[in-house]
């Protein structure tokens, strides 16, 4: 299998990986390549036709299914920019590091709100040529974070797969993620799974 130059943008949440995504493809765009930004189709956060970061960067996209093998759309393309990796299949994953670009930017969760990691973010790191890592700002203490708790404990239940945005999740250091845990007794979640 042939993997193109692959760079991965990966953090919490909050962290900014959107606005990276978007400012690369613009910067591929202007120095005149053909960008191909793709998303899975169950990120509709804000809609199916654009990324968009949390502070309101957008970009247009398309969507692909998460289980089926896409896309005659990658074709001719100089970049492939992928956002939201995490939640694609291993299948779809490969198709997307097999695809004859040039170069492949994806970005995507490192972590779920469990503090595991998410999907096949693992093996999509270890393919990687460059690895960025983003932070955001602690929403208890301010520090450096780099974990997301799940502020909707309603939806729990739900497992890895919780879309949302700051109404369900909260950024958090370490040291804050791990009391977050504790207090709400995340060990009996861990062990249903
Ligand atoms: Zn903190």
């Amino acid at each position: 299998m042939r993997i193109p130059r692959l760079e991965v943008i990966t953090g919490c949440m909050f962290a900014g990986k959107t606005r990276r995504l978007i400012e690369k493809t613009r910067s591929l765009e202007k120095a005149g390549k053909k960008v191909v930004v793709v998303k899975p189709v169950i990120d509709d956060r804000y809609n199916t036709t654009e990324i968009v970061s949390h502070d309101g960067m957008r970009q247009q996209t398309r969507t692909i299914p998460m289980e089926v093998q896409p896309i005659e759309t990658i074709k001719g393309a100089d970049a492939l920019v992928v956002d939201e990796v995490q939640f694609f299949s291993k299948e779809v994953v490969d198709y997307l590091l097999a695809t004859p670009t040039q170069q492949i930017i994806m970005g995507g969760l490192d972590l779920d709100w469990k503090g595991n990691p998410f999907g096949q973010m693992p093996r999509i790191l270890c393919y990687a040529d460059q690895v960025i890592k983003l932070h955001a700002v602690c929403a208890v203490c301010g520090a450096s974070a780099n974990r997301t708790s799940l502020v909707a404990l309603g939806e729990a239940h739900r497992g890895q797969t919780i879309v949302g945005g700051p109404e369900k999740y909260e950024p958090r250091c370490t040291e804050c993620f791990e009391d977050w845990m504790h207090n709400i007794g995340i060990g009996l979640f861990l062990s249903k799974e």
